[in-house]
Order: structure tokens, then C-alpha cells, then sequence
């Protein structure tokens, strides 16, 4: 599995020129340098920030605005009210302990799709 590589398509260089590309590209390198290193790689993350902030890179990662909305997550998980057998999809993994069906205020039993 090819974990670290770095893509950047063409329909990002259209929109953005080159420039911009070479910032997204910064900010690619600044997640995976920082993820190696074993230190904060997320956005939130004050390493991240300081060496985003350093090296001149884009705010944004590799999704465009419009193409990150359109990105559509599947459904990987199902909350079933024990009671009213009330479905909920979702697509991240929830504690089924934190939510009640929104019917009956059953409880939920998670299960993979
Ligand atoms: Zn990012
Ligand atoms: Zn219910």
C-alpha cells in the first residue's frame, strides 16, 4: 500500500496555475514530513501550522472547494434503534452509546453495511 504519495491531477493545475500548485505541493510534503517525523501532521496541529507557515504553503490540501463536496463518502455503518428498528446510515464509525433513535429515544446497536 502506497501510503505516502502525492498526487496532484491536472484539473488542479487549471484551476490554480502553477504557482498554487507548488503551495498545495508544500503543503503535501509538510503532512508527510511531519508524519514521518512522528510530530502533529494534521491541520490543527501547532508543527503543522509553523511549518506551513515556513515553507509558504497553500491553506488548502489536495481537494479543490467544489471537489471536495462533491466527494461522497459511502455508507460503511448502520445505527439500528433496538426498539423501532429505525435505521440510521452512516458513514463514519460512531460510539452507538452517545446517541438515542431520534423516534422512539431507543437504544442503537452499530453495525457495518
Ligand atoms: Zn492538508
Ligand atoms: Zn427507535
Amino acid at each position: 500500500m502506497k501510503t505516502h504519495n502525492i498526487e496532484i491531477n491536472p484539473h488542479q493545475l487549471n484551476a490554480y496555475g502553477e504557482a498554487e500548485v507548488e503551495k498545495i505541493i508544500k503543503h503535501e510534503l509538510c503532512h508527510y514530513h511531519l508524519h514521518l517525523a512522528k510530530k502533529g501532521y494534521q491541520h490543527r496541529d501547532p508543527d503543522f501550522k509553523a511549518l506551513l507557515k515556513q515553507v509558504g504553503g497553500s491553506r488548502y490540501c489536495k481537494s479543490l472547494p467544489d471537489q471536495g463536496k462533491k466527494r461522497v463518502l459511502p455508507y460503511r455503518y448502520k445505527l439500528v434503534c433496538q426498539t423501532c428498528k429505525t435505521v440510521y446510515m452512516r458513514k463514519r464509525k460512531v460510539d452507538p452509546r452517545r446517541y438515542r433513535c431520534g423516534k422512539c429515544r431507543g437504544e442503537l446497536k452499530l453495525t457495518t453495511v
